[in-house]
């Protein structure tokens, strides 16, 4: 018999943990930012959040990454991720804090050339949101996330995004409970909350570090 493969689970660092957070999967929320909805030419009213995925693997912390192929416009956007310990299906907005282990900064990194295709032709995100490190995630800091508070990113110390996490369209209590409806949450859970205005390009060499005031930054740089 080919040897069985050995998988492990994906995980998160802890701030002030030696612990680490094992991720089952990564849920992400489109435009839930009025000024972001707008810079990508689609109108804010208040449409249910849609959703979308990366694989759990796609999870990596600071440090160096490759940067991704087939593409000529990488994308930052600096977003609020909330990670679960609890779960559950049609979770009630008032019920979801209780789901929720922590909070930290991410970015969902975005081939934007090959999602405006997949837009224009109808086709799946995966390739344009589901790559390989995709979900640069920084230290979780346990406890619910601040309801308003400082969100920025900037590529080589200059400032690209910023924005405050009390303008988000739909509220963290409402997210969860809106995609309990779709899927079964479970522990080890993450969701991307979506990003404010400013999203742009990465180039090869660039430093991109992404901010909530209150936790530990992510900061990754791309290889030439
Ligand atoms: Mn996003």
């Amino acid at each position: 018999m080919p040897t069985v493969p050995q998988l492990h689970v994906p995980t998160l660092a802890i701030s002030g943990s030696e612990q680490r957070f094992p991720v089952r999967r990564i849920y992400c929320v489109g435009r839930n930012y009025a000024d972001h909805v707008r810079e990508m030419g689609n109108d804010p009213s208040r449409d249910p959040p849609f959703f979308f995925s990366k694989p759990a693997d796609a999870v990596v912390g600071s440090g160096r990454l490759p940067f991704p192929s087939r593409t000529a416009e990488l994308h930052h956007e600096v977003e609020l991720v909330v990670a679960l310990h609890g779960g559950g299906i049609n979770v009630a907005a008032a019920d979801a804090a209780a789901m929720i282990f922590g909070h930290a900064v991410g970015i969902d990194l975005t081939r934007r050339d090959l999602q405006a295709e997949a837009k224009k032709t109808g086709r799946p995100w995966d390739m344009a949101k589901g790559f390989d490190h995709s979900a640069p995630i920084g230290p979780l800091r346990p406890g619910i996330p601040p309801a308003g508070g400082s969100i920025s990113l900037s590529v080589n110390g200059q400032v690209r995004q910023r924005g405050n996490l009390e303008e988000m369209i739909w509220s963290v209590a409402e997210i969860i409970a809106a995609l309990s409806g779709f899927v079964r949450l479970a522990p080890g859970d993450l969701i991307f909350t979506g990003t404010p205005a400013g999203v742009g390009p990465i180039e090869r060499g660039d430093t991109v570090r992404g901010m909530i005031a209150g936790t530990e930054s992510i900061e990754i740089t791309f290889e030439e």
